[in-house]
């Protein structure tokens, strides 16, 4: 059989090549982003329970309601915004699919989409396989700031959206007060959406304030707001998460979900609406996280790797050209391969593979399994 690819670029994910490239040379794991600790007993505890009580069915297709208003009451808590949950939040298998679905929901062939790079791999596949295209703005290196003048110079009739990611994956950036004004400035009074891709909101340090679209009702009139249960109760492989979008937005959202994966895990959305009370659980996180970083910074200046600032999420990045001169995914493997460490080469999130030979490495891991990687990289 011939058959068409719809993705004639795309191979396999980074995060596959280089997990499978860790686990054949017994390597530690600091690439892929996922935890490799304990995620919360009291919520699986409650999993359990809602198994054993019976919750085993369909749940409602935009997601188990009391699990929508646990949802909403954090949002009325953390961003002073209160959203209505029957009709402005669904619950979806993970972050990316409700990146996805939002993007499938607007694009229409020939839309433009403005996505920062580096970038989440899965933007650029998401906006392509609707048709559309995907209008690339590099951050500014090494601080991976965004560059608002560029941005209003890639502006046109055909922009349909601004995808947002912060904290930023990879590189940990951060977007502040001053970048939402300008991103108000530049989308009043057009017809551009925002994707926010929120994954890591409670993943912010030192003190920083997560710019939520949920603050500000001129951006959120316009932005489906996107979420990860994975990252914030450390369960990545439950692949749940929220979209949050007007109601308006929303309804169509909801008519793509309908007919893809429909409804969620009903037992899992039943826990963790139980579970979602415990606030300490979300606001301890930023410290907590914070403490992994700082531990990492400081075993990591014995060795020739020269960290970038990572103001959140759990990447940070690191310049190796006190090492080596080679493209970062040479490195990359060549670390795995030689000092039994993997990490993500940075380049893999630019389309056209720009290499500032910066690699990424995930320090959401256990004490020993840092020291170790550390140890590692001391001796390289
Ligand atoms: N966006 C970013 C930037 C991420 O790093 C992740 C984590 N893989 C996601 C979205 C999606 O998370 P999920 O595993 O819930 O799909
Ligand atoms: N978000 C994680 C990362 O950036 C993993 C994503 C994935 O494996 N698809 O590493």
């Amino acid at each position: 059989m011939e058959i068409q690819s719809r993705l004639p670029h795309v191979g396999t994910t980074i995060f596959s090549v280089m997990s499978a490239l860790a686990s054949e040379h017994k390597a530690v794991n600091l690439g892929q982003g996922f935890p490799d600790y304990d995620m919360p007993g009291e919520l699986t505890a409650l999993v359990n329970k809602a198994m054993k009580k019976g919750f085993n069915q369909y749940s409602p297709m935009p997601g188990w309601m009391p699990l929508r208003e646990s949802i909403a009451d954090k949002v009325a808590f953390l961003y002073a915004n209160r959203v209505d949950p029957d009709k402005e939040i669904t619950i979806t298998p993970g972050g990316t699919y409700a990146i996805y679905t939002a993007l499938t929901t607007i694009l229409q062939p020939g839309d433009e989409v403005i996505v920062f790079e580096p970038a989440y791999d899965s933007y650029i596949p998401n906006i392509e396989i609707n048709g559309a295209r995907a209008i690339t703005i590099d951050l500014v290196f090494p601080d991976y700031r965004i560059d608002w003048q560029s941005v209003k110079n890639a502006i046109n009739p055909r922009t349909k959206a601004i995808i947002i990611n912060s904290p930023h994956n990879p590189t940990g950036s951060v977007i502040n007060e001053e970048d939402i004004m300008q991103l108000q400035q530049l989308v009043r009074g057009t017809n551009i959406f925002i994707i926010s891709d929120e994954v890591y909101e409670h993943l912010i340090f030192d003190g920083r304030k997560h710019e939520s679209m949920l603050r500000y009702p001129d951006l959120l009139e316009r932005s489906f707001v996107c979420f990860s249960f994975g990252k914030t109760y450390h369960c990545t492989g439950w692949k749940l998460g929220y979209c949050i979008a007007p109601s308006k937005l929303m309804a169509e959202f909801r008519k793509v979900h309908q007919f893809n994966a429909f409804a969620c895990n009903t037992p899992m959305q039943v826990g963790l609406a139980e579970y979602m009370a415990n606030r300490d659980a979300y606001l301890q996180l930023p410290a907590k996280m914070q403490e992994r970083r700082d531990r990492f910074i400081v075993l990591m200046k014995e060795t020739r790797f020269d960290l970038l600032p990572s103001g959140g999420s759990y990447f940070i990045c690191a310049k190796y050209d006190r090492i080596s001169d080679e493209p970062d995914r040479d490195f990359a493997v060549k670390l795995t391969r030689e000092a039994g460490v993997a990490t993500i080469p940075v380049s893999a999130f630019y389309r056209n593979g720009n290499d500032h030979k910066v690699i990424r490495f995930c320090f959401a891991k256990k004490e020993k399994t840092i020291k170790e990687a550390a140890e590692r990289l001391c001796n390289y």
